[in-house]
């Protein structure tokens, strides 16, 4: 189908009440300038080895080095404290605002730009957590606290900075409030059953910058399969959603960067 006939599917499925899921990933946000796991930037040394981010981002790396995944992620955070929203991540906002009730923002990015953008916190669901967030090891409470109360991204990360990170509760550690690679999803802290009923009621579905290689993603797309949604791929490369979009007869794949390609596909729905 050529893109024409995508739009006026968009605006019938507005006119008909019907429920629009953005899927974001990495490159999302590779346009304010933050890098993707598939990007060179992802490595870390820890003694004279190097660690891909897979790697890093385990519950069993932060046990036996703490404070190495902590100074990793201290400096993604002054990274993503620096970068601002694209064009992209702007028209996510406008899509709530035009599509009110009808919209859910299911992101797996941990930068924080969707919120800093202006979307809404109800209708987002960010299901790897949120590095402008940490929370208790031990879990002593769910609650969770900005880490700008204990960490300025624009300052240098010291020996004295990871001394600081405690649990304001039980004074015991913290840690960054992200899923890690190896845990599972839940809904208190990355509102897994939310995300399992919004991908039910989905009936267009947007898969924006990513690869949709982790395990919740590729439930809601495999869902909406299933349900024979409308899918819209956005992504400038190749991936295993596009490979299956491109077999699939309610399937459009748009070869494009998301910050360019999304408020396109707005300003076209809005005519
Ligand atoms: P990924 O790194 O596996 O893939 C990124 C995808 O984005 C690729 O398919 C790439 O072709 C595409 N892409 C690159 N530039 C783009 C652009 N301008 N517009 C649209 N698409 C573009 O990312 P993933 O699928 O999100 O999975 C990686 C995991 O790593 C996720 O769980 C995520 O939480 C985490 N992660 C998050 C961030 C972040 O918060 N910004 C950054 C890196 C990784
Ligand atoms: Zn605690």
């Amino acid at each position: 189908m050529s893109q024409p006939d995508v739009i006026a599917l968009l605006k019938k499925a507005k006119e008909n009440n019907n429920h629009f899921t953005f899927l974001v990933g990495a490159g999302l946000s590779a346009e304010s300038g933050i890098p993707t796991f598939r990007g060179e930037d992802g490595y870390w040394v820890i003694g004279s080895k190097n660690y891909h981010p897979q790697e890093m981002a385990t519950r069993q790396m932060f046990t036996k080095h703490p404070k190495e995944v902590w100074e990793w992620y201290l400096s993604r955070i002054k990274a993503y404290g620096k970068s601002i929203p694209n064009e992209g991540h702007y028209a996510l906002v406008e899509f709530e605002k035009h599509l009110q009730g009808q919209f859910s923002l299911v992101s797996q990015n941990v930068d924080g730009l969707n919120l800093k953008a202006g979307n809404s916190i109800d209708h987002f669901y960010p299901i790897h957590g949120d590095l402008t967030f940490i929370r208790c090891f031990n879990e002593c409470s769910d609650e969770l606290y900005k880490i700008r109360d204990f960490f300025n991204p624009e300052e240098e990360i010291t020996k004295e900075t990871f001394d600081r990170l405690v649990c304001p509760k039980c004074k015991g550690i913290t840690r960054p409030h992200v899923l890690w690679f190896d845990e599972a999803y839940d809904e208190k802290f990355y509102r897994l059953n939310s995300v399992l009923e919004i991908a039910e009621k989905t009936d267009v579905l947007f898969t924006i910058g990513t690869t949709g290689t982790t395990s919740l993603p590729h439930h809601i797309f495999q869902t909406a399969l299933q349900n024979r949604t409308l899918i819209i791929d956005i992504n400038p490369d190749d991936t295993i959603f596009s490979q299956v979009l491109y077999e699939y007869d309610n399937g459009f794949v748009i070869r494009e960067k998301s910050g360019s390609a999304l408020p396109k596909i707005l300003k076209r729905m809005k005519i």
